[in-house]
Parts: structure tokens; C-alpha cells; sequence
């Protein structure tokens, strides 16, 4: 399929263009580089060997929009382009609504516009909220705790009245849990541009040298070590999951929400722990308060996105610090060397 990426320079979007290569699509990005640098595309070329087509562009832009889907006529969007700080949105809710919320309309007319019916949502686990029940299944009850998270819920909701409006529209909202990792080539990784908001690049810039220690937020929680457990998911699982939503999408209607995650809760401590057996020496850290807003616990149910979608994850734990800390050791700068 010709699949247009929006966001595609991004963490998240450079491994799944890889992969989208790797099973024949052809790909398509539109990212303004808010977040990211051109290098990264560079490196997806020289990994690919593939043609990507590529448009310098912001995704509230419509007249960039309609360029680009006159010139590559996608079959399918995958929608990653997006503002993803917790704290920040608390911070600049106007901001975040406006390229998480306004963003989203504004391809989704110019999708309409060019008869494309399909698109792939980036949405997240913290669309859920304080949880009722664990794992978090797709019927849990929607009631995010943040301005991102209401950003990203507000989003799947027009994405769904769309559906319900256009017949053959697809909407497939994928909800990821916490990704993390890097791509076995240690060529492309997560590259935070300020003080990591991240529990795992924190823990690899500490074990790099860039920052003295980890603080661990909250060592008392009601889970078996006290620290705050999440459900981490190797970066090139979340790609592939996308590939799998891109097959659906093909002959699937009406929007429908799947999570993706491993089901496997690991705490902060876990994390540290798995780190430093990764980088060979200590991860230094110290106790600190709770941040505002965390929760305990969460990880997912992932059974529908394996039944429907055909996807499951298969990297373990230790492939995801290991694989963080090739690309850290050999990236210490990120893409800037
Ligand atoms: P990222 O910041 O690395 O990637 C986002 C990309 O979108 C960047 O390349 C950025 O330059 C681009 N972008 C931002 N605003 C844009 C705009 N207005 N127009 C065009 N391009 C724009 O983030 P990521 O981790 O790859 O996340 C991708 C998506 O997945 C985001 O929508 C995010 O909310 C969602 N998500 C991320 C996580 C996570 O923990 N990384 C978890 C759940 C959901
Ligand atoms: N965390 C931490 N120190 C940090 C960053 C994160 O102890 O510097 C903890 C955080 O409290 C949570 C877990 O690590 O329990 C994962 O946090 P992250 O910000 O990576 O993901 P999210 O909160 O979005 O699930």
C-alpha cells in the first residue's frame, strides 16, 4: 500500500517506516521537524536501501496537506505527528489541542478531500486513566488524567464519528503502553532534546554519563518493591504493530481501539536493574517524592490486538535495555553523533 507517515522522522515513526519497507509499502512522511532532524531519515535510507518520499510540512498546514495527497495518492495514513509531554500539556493545553486535536481534523479533511479512507492513530495507554481494573482491557473506562491524554481521547472520538459518517472508513486507534528500546542496527533510538521526561532514556543517559543519577519517583506504591510498574514494549514490536494495523485496515470498517503492549508489568526497579546487566556497571539512583499524577500500575490486556490484528510482541526485557544501550553507547549525543 502507499502509506503516508505523518510524524515519520519521529521515534516511533523511523522504526515503523523500516518495517513498512520490509514488507513492501511504500512510504511517504510529512513531519515539520519540531521534534526531530533530517539525519534520521538519512539513516532509514541507508538502513532501507528504500525510496521514502518526504515533505517538510506541519500537519495543521491544509494547503500542505493537499500537495501531499495529490502528489502520493496514500491508500492509508499512519497519524504519529504530535505533541507527547505529559507536564507540558498542563502547561500549554491550547498548544497540545492544537496539534493533537486540530492536527487530527485537519488531515482527516484533507483525507476526505482526496478520497484516502483509512488511517492508524497514535493513541495511548493514558487515555484510560486511574485504573478500575487491571489489565486494562479495551472496555475500560476513558477518563484520562492530563490535557495529553484528553487530547489523545477527544482525537479518537472525531476519529470515530468520522468512521460512523463515511462508509468504508477504517480509524484503527492503537493505545501503546510504554515503548521503549532501539533499533538492533543501534542507528536509530529515542533522542529526548531536553532532560528526559522518560524513565528508560533517563536511566541510559545516566549509565552513558550525561546525567549523575537516576531519581526514583515514589519508593511507595502498593506494588512488591514500592516503585511505580509499567508495561514496556520494545520500540520495533510497536512498529510492527502497525504493519499489522495497515493489513487490517485493508478490508476492515468503523473504528475500533486495540491496545499494544506486552501484558508484563516491570517496576523502576526492575528497570534499573535489567540496565545495568545491559551497560555492565551501576545505575546510580536516588529516592525522590512522587510525581503528580502517576499512577501505580498499569499494564495491558493486548488479546484483541493479537486475535484481530495477528500481532504479538516478541522482544523480551533485556532486548529492549540492551538494544537502548547500543544505541545510546554508540549515539551518546543521539543523532547529533
Ligand atoms: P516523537 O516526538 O519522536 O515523534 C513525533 C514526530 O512528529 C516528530 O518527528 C515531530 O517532529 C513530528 N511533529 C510534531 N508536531 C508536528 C506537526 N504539528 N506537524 C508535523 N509533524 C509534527 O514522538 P514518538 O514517541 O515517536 O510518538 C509518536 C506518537 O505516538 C505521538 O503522537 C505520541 O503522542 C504517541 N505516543 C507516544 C508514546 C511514547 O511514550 N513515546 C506513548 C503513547 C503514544
Ligand atoms: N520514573 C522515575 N524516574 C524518572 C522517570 C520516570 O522513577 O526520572 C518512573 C515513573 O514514576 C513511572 C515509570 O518510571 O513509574 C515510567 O515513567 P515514564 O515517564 O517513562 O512513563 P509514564 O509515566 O508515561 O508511564
Amino acid at each position: 500500500m502507499r502509506v503516508l507517515v505523518t510524524g515519520g522522522a519521529g521515534y516511533i515513526g523511523s522504526h515503523t517506516l523500516l518495517e513498512l519497507m520490509a514488507q513492501g509499502h511504500e512510504v511517504c512522511v510529512l513531519d515539520n521537524y519540531s521534534n526531530a532532524t533530517p539525519e534520521v531519515l538519512s539513516r532509514v535510507r541507508s538502513l532501507s536501501n528504500g525510496v521514502i518520499h518526504d515533505y517538510v510540512g506541519d500537519v495543521r498546514d491544509a494547503d500542505k496537506l493537499d500537495e501531499v495527497m495529490q502528489d502520493f495518492q496514500p491508500e492509508a495514513v499512519i497519524h504519529f505527528a504530535g505533541l507527547k509531554a505529559v507536564g507540558e500539556s498542563t502547561e500549554k493545553p491550547l498548544y497540545y489541542y492544537d496539534v493533537n486535536v486540530r492536527g487530527t481534523l485537519t488531515l482527516l479533511h484533507a483525507m476526505t478531500k482526496a478520497g484516502c479512507k483509512r488511517i492508524i492513530f497514535s493513541s495511548s495507554a493514558t487515555v484510560y486513566g486511574e485504573p478500575v481494573y487491571l489489565p486494562y482491557d479495551e472496555a475500560h473506562p476513558t477518563n484520562p488524567t492530563s490535557v495529553y491524554g484528553r487530547s489523545k481521547l477527544i482525537a479518537e472520538q472525531i476519529l470515530t464519528d468520522w468512521t460512523a459518517a463515511t462508509p468504508d472508513a477504517t480509524a484503527v486507534l492503537l493505545r501503546y503502553f510504554n515503548p521503549v528500546g532501539a533499533h538492533a542496527s543501534a542507528q536509530l533510538g529515542e533522542d529526548p532534546k531536553d532532560i528526559p521526561n522518560n524513565l528508560m532514556p533517563f536511566i541510559a543517559q545516566v549509565a552513558v554519563g550525561k546525567r549523575d543519577a537516576l531519581q526514583i519517583f515514589g519508593g511507595d506504591y502498593d506494588t512488591p518493591d514500592g516503585t511505580g510498574q509499567r508495561d514496556y514494549i520494545h520500540v520495533v514490536d510497536l512498529a510492527r504493530a502497525h504493519v499489522a494495523a495497515i493489513d487490517y485496515a485493508e478490508t476492515a470498517t468503523g473504528a475500533r481501539p486495540f491496545n499494544i503492549g506486552t501484558g508484563q508489568p516491570y517496576s523502576v526497579r526492575d528497570m534499573v536493574a535489567a540496565f545495568e546487566r545491559a551497560c555492565g556497571k551501576p545505575i546510580a539512583t536516588k529516592m525522590a517524592a512522587r510525581r503528580a499524577g502517576d499512577i501505580a500500575a498499569m499494564q495491558a490486556d493486548s488479546g484483541r490486538a493479537n486475535t484481530e490484528l495477528g500481532w504479538t510482541a516478541t522482544h523480551d526485557l533485556d532486548a529492549m535495555t540492551a538494544s537502548t544501550w547500543a544505541w545510546q553507547s554508540k549515539n551518546p549525543n543521539g543523532y547529533e553523533g
